[in-house]
């Protein structure tokens, strides 16, 4: 048989939640009867929201797919500056809870024909009287439409303890508004056959509350605002946010790091005039990519260059400057720069400035060349210039014509405390425990 709806009807209701979350923003989302977190998982990509709630009175509904909220592998690796804490909860809409109010967005999809009469009056005192959201989405069968429903007999679900009709939702509705002070948009979704809309209406009829008189009428209700619990909490997870000042420090130093790596191996490359093997750009691209010298090379028109290969480009003229007028100065990059023997051991400097001005995250997350050397003075495994201006790289090199001076080499990088860095941007995944730190 043809399905009804397309897309099927419960996708329709939650995705008018969706398009209401677009429009409006917001920061404070509550979704009653959440049942196995549908709707959830879909506003939790909305960054927007800094707080999404789920309640429903079965926890075992619940508890089944609530690890599917968990943050994934990128919202570690990419941390924005969103901020993003998800709770659930076990309880009914017919008690109070304190910590649900001053919601901004309040959802109750399909819940209220699963409760009583009666208990659809506490639902009204506590959602509309007591969490006094901003908005509130309530949707629910409207029955008008029941003889478009092919075999339906009864009810459409075995739990409902009634069906309303337009007319009596808009009786509650409009009782509610007066009751408690909000106004009220009915609408739905789910059209009638062709010509049929207006006899039947939408197949789920939704109507959209309002609260009247801005912030001011939550405090209306303070008299009640003693802390209630009586919810039980279920599940609860922040999400990283570079808000987080230890998260910040950890993508700004992988960020330095692999920068400052990068900027040593070309700065070699150039002065060696050997390939750089470890660069995977240049790998990538052979003799086409965006190395150290550009200009000398194949140069990559503006549209086919990634964000990385500009900036590398950037830093490659910018180092060249630095690099020329210390040269004048009598002081090079490279410190102490004769090779003994058939080993060199070199330290390379990369100014921060250089690091701050080529990497356009680093000067994000740092926001000045000065907070960018405090933070790396606190970094044990960093190494500054005596006037804190430059991060000092070793450079230990060359002969790695055969396979033990070349294990050794990779074991002098994978022993160095940003081993990892190396790779970060985009596939390493942080060792750090970020769960258990928030
Ligand atoms: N909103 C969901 C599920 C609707 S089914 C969706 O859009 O798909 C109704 C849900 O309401 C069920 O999960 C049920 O457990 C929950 N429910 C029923 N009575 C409740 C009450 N008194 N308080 C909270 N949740 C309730």
């Amino acid at each position: 048989m043809e399905p009804m709806f397309t897309p099927a009807l419960h996708r329709q209701r939650h995705q008018f939640v969706i398009d209401f979350v677009k429009r409006k923003k917001p920061k404070k989302v509550l979704d009653l009867g959440c049942c196995e977190c549908v709707l959830l998982k879909q506003l939790k990509f909305h960054r927007e929201i800094e707080l999404l709630v789920g309640l429903d009175i079965d926890g075992v509904q619940i508890k089944k797919k609530m690890h599917g909220l968990a943050p994934i592998s990128t919202d570690y690796l990419q941390p924005s500056y969103d901020q993003l804490r998800i709770e659930l909860y076990q309880g009914s809409v017919t008690e109070k809870d304190s910590r649900l109010r001053g919601f901004d967005l309040v959802t109750s999809i399909e819940l209220i024909e699963h409760l009583t009469l009666a208990d659809v009056e506490l639902f009204s005192e506590v959602v509309f009287g007591y969490l006094t959201p901003e908005a509130v989405i309530v949707s629910t069968p409207n029955s008008d439409f029941n003889p478009f429903l092919p075999g339906l007999v009864g009810f459409r679900h075995i739990d409902h303890k009634f069906e309303w009709t337009r007319a009596e939702f808009k009786s509650w509705a409009m009782k509610v508004c007066l009751q408690y002070g909000y106004g009220v948009e009915l609408t739905g979704v789910g059209q009638a056959p062709p010509g049929q809309q207006e006899h039947a209406g939408f197949c789920s009829q939704i109507g959209v509350f309002h609260r009247l008189g801005g912030k001011e009428r939550y405090n209306m209700f303070d008299e009640d605002a003693e802390d209630v619990f009586s919810y039980t909490l279920l599940y609860s997870i922040i999400y990283p946010s570079l808000h987080d000042n230890n998260i910040l420090r950890r993508v700004l130093m992988c960020e330095v790091v692999y920068w400052a790596e990068k900027l040593k191996r070309r700065w070699i490359a150039e002065e060696t005039g050997e390939r750089d093997d470890t660069d995977d750009l240049c790998q990538a691209e052979g003799e086409g990519g965006e190395c150290f010298r550009a200009s000398e090379r194949h140069v990559d028109t503006e549209e086919t260059q990634t964000g990385e290969q500009r900036a590398l480009k950037a830093c490659g003229a910018e180092m060249k400057t630095l690099v020329d007028q210390e040269e004048e100065d009598g002081e090079l990059f490279w410190r102490h720069s004769k090779p003994d023997s058939d080993k060199w051991r070199r330290r390379v400097s990369v100014p921060l400035a250089v690091l701050w001005c080529c990497c356009p995250k680093v000067s994000v997350l740092s926001g000045s060349v000065s907070n960018l050397r405090l933070l790396l003075m606190d970094e044990p495994g960093v190494n500054l210039s005596q006037d804190g201006s430059a991060m000092l790289l070793n450079h230990q090199e060359q002969d790695l014509d055969d396979d033990d001076d070349e294990e050794e080499h990779r074991a002098d990088l994978e022993d160095s405390p940003y081993a990892e860095a190396r790779q970060c941007p985009p596939s390493a995944e942080p060792e750090e425990d970020w769960e258990a730190n928030v």
